[in-house]
């Protein structure tokens, strides 16, 4: 018995000492990486005084690496994506919104050419109109982020950016909430979208994006008209395709078709109507859950959309949540719910591609445009319908 507790207080004790040599050696390598932070911020001509004030405040938080390294075990699908960020609740919140801030968004869309649903949208989508920001203080976010290493000096200068809001807009860095991320206030900018484009939209001579809604809503018009949107067109719409569509012009990379070559071809608005016959509107086709879910052609704005977030999903989702703002109903082909892959399905599928010769690029279990392309090609070869979504029937299929 004494025996045994001598050894597992010994076996404690080990473990004690090589926990605190591991913080020991995490806390050198982040006071290092403090420090180099300090020293890049200086170089930037921020002052030593306001590196000191938002340092003060930057922790590092090992939850928000946890965060940031969390893998899924089933990719997303586009029912799920979309069902959580596009429902009835917020759709009718965004409604009232619509109408309680009609003032304000009528003379944004003066300013900038952005309607108010678009507006309304995206503040829905980010933070549920305000409701929910993050609880992370963005100078830690960043810190911990910069200093994990993997994105260094991405996170590294949003710090520095975070620095120079906080003397250009006399901030306090201990109130900059953000996301884990470091995305701040109701539109969720990250501290260089802020410096560019954040504006005073209640002209009260501060610039405002936690607690002045108008101050977000300006920003965000303000953003997308620098990213170019385009007044008066849509994002896109849902279509129908026609009986034996040929699915290999579909997708966001292929070459665009205009509306006209897209009527020619059978396409339908989701009424069921013809496409306008004209030539001087350029669209693609996307099928985000393959050919058994909706279909949508999609114009110059669905990509304004995309520079704001560079997700096919997030671009539909505004686009779609701002249609029903605006009072439009439910998609006409809902998109079908079963579980997506399991990430190492989608690895086994890239890896696959590749051996057989079609480019999938490196094998990470993320569907992107590279996995899609080698799809399709892939489909064609073999006779299948080229929607170039990667599902069971594939996995399957390119296993056996
Ligand atoms: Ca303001």
């Amino acid at each position: 018995m004494i025996r045994y507790l001598h050894s597992y207080t010994l076996f404690s004790l080990s473990l004690l000492s090589s926990l605190l040599l591991f913080t020991s050696v995490n806390s050198q390598a982040n006071e290092a990486c403090f420090a180099d932070i300090r020293q890049q911020a200086l170089g930037a001509g921020v002052s030593a005084r306001t590196v000191e004030r938002v340092m003060a405040h930057a922790k590092i938080e090992p939850k928000i690496v946890a965060l940031d390294r969390k893998q899924p075990e089933f990719s997303t699908t586009f029912a799920d994506y979309m069902g959580k960020r596009v429902n009835e609740t917020r759709i009718e919140k965004g409604r009232a919104l619509r109408q309680t801030h009609s003032k304000l968004l009528t003379e944004l869309t003066r300013k900038y050419g952005v309607p108010g649903h678009y507006l309304l949208a995206f503040w829905g989508l980010e933070t549920n109109f305000g409701g929910y920001m993050g609880k992370k203080n963005a100078p830690s976010a960043l810190a911990t982020l910069a200093c994990d290493g993997r994105r260094a000096s991405f996170f590294t200068a949003e710090l520095i950016e975070t620095m120079r809001l906080v003397e250009k807009y006399k901030l306090d860095p201990a109130k900059m909430e953000s996301s884990w991320a470091g995305a701040m206030g109701q539109t969720q900018f990250m501290p260089s979208t802020f410096a560019r484009y954040a504006v005073d939209g209640d002209n009260d001579g501060k610039v405002d994006l936690w607690n002045s809604t108008a101050d977000a809503l300006a920003s965000g018009a303000n953003y997308l008209k620098a990213l170019d949107w385009q007044t008066r067109r849509r994002w896109g719409r849902e279509v129908l395709l026609p009986a034996g569509f040929e699915w290999s012009v579909t997708g966001r990379k292929a070459p665009k078709k205009t509306l006209a070559q897209w009527r020619a071809l059978g396409v339908r608005t989701a009424a069921g109507h013809k496409l306008p016959d004209v030539s001087d509107i350029e669209a693609s086709i996307i099928a985000p859950a393959g050919h058994k879910g909706p279909a949508f052609i999609i114009y110059k704005n669905f990509n304004v959309i995309m520079g704001w977030n560079r997700s096919e999903y997030y671009a539909l989702s505004v686009g779609h949540l701002a249609d029903r703002i605006a009072g439009a109903g439910e998609l006409r082909r809902a998109p079908p719910t079963d579980k997506g892959l399991r990430r190492v399905e989608v690895k086994a599928i890239q890896q696959s591609l590749n051996e057989l010769g079609f480019d999938a690029g490196k094998p990470d279990g993320i569907i992107g445009s590279a996995t899609r392309r080698a799809v399709r090609a892939y489909q064609l070869l073999n006779k299948m319908i080229a929607d170039g979504y990667p599902d069971e029937e594939l996995y399957r299929r390119l296993k056996s």
